[in-house]
């Protein structure tokens, strides 16, 4: 178990949940090439009040409702625009310019809180975002409904693949079904959705040459990787990098600022970096989402926590 809780704690320093060790001074400018823009690409998971039994990664990584609120507020009093995926995408291969302080507000694996808490805040402040769905789990317990997300669709906010199970992409080896995830998913939502889908999100973010590949040969304009930081650039655009957002708006305020310290450090592409590879091997071990959904039934009687995708707790295979 201590094994297991110290890969969590590993895993939560790689998504950039947990404090970076080390300095982080330099002049973010200065590690950057010229291409390079710095519009933070915003992951969220649960948006939802905390409740008994949560383990720490979720106590971290969920956010509740009145900070996300919080967030939104400190995003239009200190004048930080919110713009689509499209548009930073767009921006990054220079066919349209960014204003900055920018930021992008994305939401992974479709789970009703999201719905239920965040949408009326983004509508509230008239902002954006990018919801990447998990098709399979569509209507399943705790995950919204098609009529939500098509809601979703209609009230403004874009629609992406997050796989049709949520598995790690890299460890499918059957090519077939590496299709099914990827270009399966988009079918889905296109026919659900009866628009295009042009983005898609890796679960864990783990890709490979093999599965970018894919992604791309399945129609998207762009993928989004996880984590990697708050830079992109135009090589990056079927692998762009993003930052988890966690239940704190002092550690949100310095990674949307411009020019904030530790968070403008470009680390390693994402591929590479140690604990990002380390998330990846581990993520086969967590028990997610690839032998069906839970269902009510499965609850037993007090509280249960929810279970973050993205952030599964590795107490529980
Ligand atoms: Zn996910």
């Amino acid at each position: 178990m201590t094994g297991t809780r110290g890969a969590a704690a590993l895993l939560l320093a790689a998504t950039g949940l947990l404090p970076a060790s080390g300095g982080g001074n330099g002049s973010p400018l200065g590690r950057c090439g010229a291409d390079s823009i710095r519009v933070p690409i915003l992951v969220y998971h649960n948006v939802a009040p905390h409740r008994m039994g949560e383990t720490r990664t979720q106590t971290t990584a969920d956010v509740r409702p009145e900070t996300f609120e919080a967030q939104m507020a400190y995003l239009r009093d200190h004048g930080i625009a919110v713009v689509s995926l499209q548009q930073l995408v767009e921006a990054l291969e220079g066919r349209a310019a960014m204003q900055e302080p920018a930021v992008v507000i994305t939401f992974d694996d479709g789970w009703e809180d999201q719905y239920r808490h965040a949408l009326p805040i983004l509508r509230r402040f008239r902002y954006t975002a990018t919801f990447f769905i998990i098709t399979d789990a569509v209507g399943k317990d705790d995950y919204m409904t098609w009529d939500q997300v098509r809601e979703l669709r209609n009230t403004g906010m874009t629609i992406g693949s997050h796989s049709r199970t949520h598995r790690a992409l890299t460890n499918i080896h059957d090519g077939r079904l590496l299709d099914d995830e990827v270009a399966g998913s988009r079918r889905v939502l296109e026919s659900e959705l009866q628009a295009p889908i042009a983005f898609f999100a890796y679960p864990f973010g783990a890709q490979t040459p093999r599965v970018v590949a894919a992604v791309r040969d399945a129609g998207y304009r762009a993928a989004r990787g996880f984590p990697g930081g708050v830079w992109n650039r135009a090589a990056d655009i079927w692998t762009l990098r993003s930052v988890g957002v966690a239940d704190d708006l002092p550690r949100f305020a310095r990674m949307c600022a411009p020019r904030a310290g530790s968070a403008a450090r470009r680390p390693p592409d994402v591929g590479e970096h140690p604990l990002v590879r380390l998330a990846v091997d581990l993520a086969p071990r967590v028990a997610l989402l690839q032998d069906g959904f839970r269902t009510p039934s499965s609850r037993g009687p007090g509280p249960e926590p929810r279970q973050n995708a993205d952030y599964q707790d590795h107490e529980r295979h």
